[in-house]
């Protein structure tokens, strides 16, 4: 089976978009619309993933990443930001808040799965392996 992802991002149609690209290379996909509820679903499901939008309303990606970093359970889940965000030293606060990496949007549906495989085969696969 392939790998479980939790996308939290609240803007609709960038959900559905996200969904639609990774479920077409049988990724199983889990959405949040908001850091809270992200978070929770996080703690239930340990997805294999979690990408992340910054802007948010109410709690913001970045303080999603720290919350998510500082209670880790036992697997250490890899989280990629997507964020339109683009200025200097924007890339250095998203992994100052504990992303591994940053994928801009707008998303590139010709490179974007693409992306997410490489993300995921860099981190923590042979766990994966042994969990699913
Ligand atoms: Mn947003």
């Amino acid at each position: 089976m392939k790998a479980t992802i939790v996308l939290i991002e609240d803007n609709e149609r960038n959900r559905y978009l996200t969904t639609f690209l990774l479920e077409k290379y049988d990724y199983k996909v889990y959405q949040a619309v908001d850091g809270q509820s992200g978070i929770e679903m996080v703690r239930q499901l340990q997805p294999d993933l979690i990408l992340l939008d910054i802007q948010l309303p109410g709690m913001d990606g970045y303080a999603v990443a720290r919350e998510l970093t500082r209670n880790q359970g036992p697997r250490n889940i890899p989280i990629v930001a997507v964020t339109s965000y683009a200025m200097p030293g924007d890339r250095e606060r998203v992994l100052d808040s504990g992303c591994i990496g940053y994928i801009e949007k707008p998303i590139n549906p010709a490179t974007f799965v693409q992306e997410i495989e490489q993300y995921l085969s860099a981190h923590g696969d042979q766990e994966c392996a042994q969990e699913h």
